[in-house]
């Protein structure tokens, strides 16, 4: 995550802090909302005076968070977050399809129309020319057919 997004989490939220999370936050800059979403409901809980976050990270396209002196309902909003975050790609913070973010992972590759192949093949016979014995391809469209 960039240097600003860190550092208005560690100004935000009290239980973040650079003793504690000296490099930062292990993730792309597409969950910085995910995170403040997570680190806003944390304080809603009302977390214990020594609660404090000491690893967010991704792994494993997950929201990886680990804490100490946490309770029960701290756990609850980490796990919470923890499955939206499978929804959420972490370099853009678009929607994706489990670990597939169309944008991110899959390069955008513009294929142009395949151009409609002439038929040259006999629809009868499968082989071009056509190898159909002579007056017996009712249904050739290839020009070097000798049908009827
Ligand atoms: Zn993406």
């Amino acid at each position: 995550m960039n240097d600003d997004n860190t550092r208005k989490l560690f100004k935000r939220f009290s239980f973040l802090s650079k003793a504690n999370l000296s490099d930062g936050f292990g993730c792309g800059d597409g969950w910085y909302k995910l995170v403040y979403d997570m680190c806003k409901s944390l304080k809603e809980v009302n977390p214990p005076n020594d609660f404090a976050i000491i690893k967010i990270a991704e792994r494993h396209n997950e929201l990886e968070v680990h804490s100490k002196n946490g309770v029960m309902r701290t756990r609850v909003v980490i796990d919470e977050f923890n499955t939206a975050s499978i929804e959420v790609c972490a370099g853009c913070g678009n929607n994706r399809d489990l670990e597939q973010c169309d944008k991110c992972i899959v390069p955008v590759i513009e294929y142009p129309e395949p151009e409609e192949d002439e038929q040259t093949q006999c629809t009868n016979c499968s082989t071009d020319p056509c190898a159909c014995p002579a007056g017996g391809c009712s249904s050739c469209s290839s020009g070097s057919c000798n049908c009827p």
